[in-house]
């Protein structure tokens, strides 16, 4: 299998580019996203046998699909090491929580959760920053080459990849936060691993001059390449691929035969975990829809509602207590547009490059926007009071406490129930991440994980920096 650019030009004949190859890398160099160059087909005998496989070698079968470029046993061994119940705390990884059952239900629809969060941090990240560590480690050692990670958090993303990377040989963590402007629990999570590849680097700032000072570094070629910078960002496409998996999981979970359908609520943000959807159901999976939620900060819903993509400026974005999911443009939104517009690179890239940087937004044509529904999918919003509301609801009838952003996702997930086809709101984090609103609306504490008690009282490893590029610089160059 090889990957292309969505904004790549087919004339220039580039050479090909296999998994291995843009696995340690971001952007294509065109700065475009890679995907396939096709999405292999799954039909019903496949489905079939898969229905009797464990998680980690359903996981393997669907990886092998895009990944040539590993022998198929390392391929085995690494998603075996990676997809086990002592990581992510059950047989299933990805169990399914029922709620409304159709039998009493007015809608006559199965609602589950799709449990995604019982891993290291807590949050859906690591079903895929888990798999990432131990590849990275893998192709690594491989090239006989090193990697140090630079990155900027305000909370979820940081941790997975922290967890991740942890005592990985290869492999350094540099991560910047703002200090002091995490939660208790979120700065502990993080500043009480010590391992010695981890740094944390508190910034005496906020979380946008933490990302000015990676991009900062990173436009710094030479100190980049001298030093072997790299990222873990939501646009390597081994963390979307990861994420595929569970979208079959989910759904061989909640059938018994591949002529019955199933829909997908996603809570979203940057378009990754909803693109993972997207795959599957190009790959031939039977979703009926994918229901993309958002907060109030609505840029996707927006467009597919309207069709016009307009990302926002840093005042027009929302802080809200669905917090990972508060962007002013969703990173891999340009995945799914490729597809939409029949894998015109072209025309993805005089939208992205051309329309997105002169003008801050595009609109689609249209016989194009009449075309996203053939894609399945459908949009909505939720606000800080359908959050309270819904968490409150599912505590009271179900006796389940849900996080705010699952909270985001079951909310829209209601609007667009089908009699019969079960719907599977995938619970992207745990409510003991967001403790504050979970009390805001139901009055008592969420429970915590057992190996998550008292974390607050660890011994801290961390230094604190100025807003100061220079600094970090001096820092990772005494420490990669
Ligand atoms: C990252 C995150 C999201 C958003 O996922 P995207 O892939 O960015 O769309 C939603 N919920 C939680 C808890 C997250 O950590």
């Amino acid at each position: 299998m090889n990957y292309l650019s969505t904004r790549g030009d087919p004339s220039r004949n580039d050479p090909p580019r296999g998994f291995s190859d843009i696995l340690l890398e971001g952007l294509a160099p065109d700065g475009g996203l890679y995907l396939p160059e096709s999405y292999p087909q799954i039909d019903g005998a496949t489905l079939t046998r898969w229905r009797g496989l464990n998680y980690a070698d359903l996981a393997y079968e669907i990886l092998s699909l895009y990944i040539t470029d590993i022998p198929a046993e390392d391929l085995r061994a690494l998603v075996r090491k990676t997809y086990t119940p002592a990581i992510f705390g059950t047989a299933e990884i990805t169990p399914l929580k029922p709620l409304d059952r159709a039998a009493s239900a007015a809608s006559g629809t199965d609602v589950f959760l799709q449990a995604l969060s019982n891993g290291p941090t807590l949050a859906f990240k690591d079903m895929a920053m888990q798999l990432l560590g131990n590849l990275f480690e893998y192709e690594l050692a491989r090239r006989g080459e090193v990697l140090n990670i630079l990155g900027a958090t305000s909370g979820d993303t940081g941790s997975a990849a922290e967890y991740a990377m942890r005592g990985k040989q290869g492999v350094k963590v540099f991560m910047l936060s703002p200090n002091g402007r995490m939660s208790p629990f979120q700065q502990a999570q993080m500043f009480s691993l010590q391992d010695a590849n981890i740094h944390n680097i508190a910034v005496d700032g906020v979380f946008d001059d933490c990302q000015d000072i990676v991009k900062a570094v990173s436009n710094d070629l030479e100190f980049k390449r001298q030093h072997r910078i790299g990222t873990v960002n939501s646009i390597n496409w081994a963390r979307l691929l990861a994420q595929v998996v569970y979208y079959f999981a989910g759904y061989l979970q909640a059938t018994t035969s591949n002529r019955q359908q199933v829909s997908f609520a996603v809570p979203s943000g940057n378009f990754g975990n909803i693109c993972a959807g997207h795959v599957a159901r190009m790959m031939g999976l039977p979703i009926r829809r994918l229901v993309l939620a958002t907060n109030e900060n609505n840029v996707l819903d927006e467009f597919f509602r309207t069709g016009t993509y307009r990302v926002r400026g840093s005042a027009e974005t929302h802080e809200t207590s669905s917090p990972s999911m508060d962007i002013s443009k969703a990173s891999n939104f340009e995945r799914f547009v490729f597809d939409l517009l029949g894998r015109d690179a072209a025309r993805t890239k005089q939208l992205f490059k051309t329309e997105v940087e002169q003008h801050g937004s595009f609109t689609v044509s249209a016989d194009e926007f009449a075309h996203i529904a053939s894609f399945g999918f459908i949009s909505g919003t939720s606000t800080h009071a359908d959050r309270l509301a819904t968490i409150r609801d599912t505590h009271r009838r179900f006796g389940v406490v849900i996080d705010t952003h699952t909270a985001d996702g079951l909310k829209v997930a209601r609007e667009y129930l089908d009699p019969g086809v079960p719907m599977l709101v995938l619970e992207t984090a745990l409510p003991a991440k967001f403790a504050e609103t979970i009390v805001e609306a139901i009055g008592v504490q969420p429970d915590r994980p057992a190996a998550m008690r008292g974390i607050e009282d660890l011994p801290k490893r961390y230094v604190v920096m100025p807003v100061d590029t220079q600094a970090v610089k001096v820092y990772l160059s005494h420490h990669v």
